[in-house]
């Protein structure tokens, strides 16, 4: 968890904040869950003057702004430029979803060469421009606040801007995927067919939504503050996975998060011998 998400100065300014939405490396998915926020979207738009939210209408990329929504990872030159903009004119940075926090999908392709994949996918990969690594924005510049998930829960995003409106920091949501499945009485997939799980390792935001439809989880809200992926990756040895099929169920959509990428490693260096 790269951002120092508690503490800082909450937001301060009487008058009507102004807010914008900016879009990096993502499919939009995250922006997607904000106008899925239905009816509460007007009440937000009531709250807040949204200055920058291209996907919704709203465009000023430049504006000065108290509140800055940031989706996706940084995967281009141009993105890096891009994001210190952004940072300098903002009050305060919020980084939503994975992509923006640990690089999310992109980020999978961290670990080749970016000249040995560019041209084994594209006809002409001299007009790729590309960054050899996805990052999340923490990487570049101060993030005051990190809203896991891919995409992030809209309810979440909800409560932060509720948090910040009122001048409070949003504490981060670190509550496990497990405790929420014991709480909803589903029944543990680990337990009850031997299905890789992710759930004992990763933060709740989606309501336990996989296991509820007799799935294992597979990380999307990111590492839990307190984790012992080593315990779980030995439980999945022990339900027939091997070190690849183990290290892939780590490396999916935050595979370079910390608590994540540590294990998924050492598990493919384990198959490699
Ligand atoms: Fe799309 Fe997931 Fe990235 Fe959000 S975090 S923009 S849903 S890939």
């Amino acid at each position: 968890h790269t951002a120092a998400a508690v503490g800082q100065k909450p937001l301060s300014k009487p008058m009507k904040p102004r807010l914008a939405v900016h879009k990096f490396s993502s499919c939009d998915g995250c922006q997607l869950s904000l106008l899925n926020l239905g009816e509460d979207l007007p009440r937000v738009a009531a709250l807040v003057d949204i200055v920058h939210f291209a996907e919704a209408g709203p465009s000023d990329e430049d504006a000065k702004v108290d509140i800055a929504l940031v989706e996706g990872s940084m995967s281009t030159p141009d993105e890096l430029e891009r994001i210190q903009h952004v940072r300098a004119n903002c009050e305060i940075l919020v980084a939503i979803g994975a992509c923006a926090v640990s690089g999310g999908l992109q980020a999978l392709r961290n670990g080749v060469d970016a000249e040995t994949w560019k041209t084994a996918i594209y006809a002409r990969p001299e007009y790729i421009d590309t960054l050899p690594t996805a990052s999340p924005a923490a990487q570049h510049v101060k993030v005051d606040h990190e809203i896991w998930g891919c995409p992030v829960n809209s309810r979440q995003v909800l409560g932060a801007l509720r948090d910040l409106l009122s001048g409070v920091m949003p504490a981060p949501d670190r509550e496990k995927v497990c405790t929420t499945c014991k709480r909803q009485g589903v029944p543990c997939v680990s337990v009850t067919d031997g299905s890789p799980c992710l759930g004992p390792v990763t933060n709740d935001g989606c309501g336990a939504l996989c296991p509820r439809i007799g799935r294992g989880c597979f990380g999307c809200y990111g590492p839990a503050a307190t984790i012992n992926a080593p315990a779980l990756a030995e439980h999945m040895a022990q339900s027939g996975l091997d070190e690849r099929q183990i290290a892939q169920r780590f490396a999916q959509i935050n595979s370079q998060a910390p608590g994540f990428v540590e294990i998924a490693v050492a598990m493919r260096d384990r198959a490699d011998g």
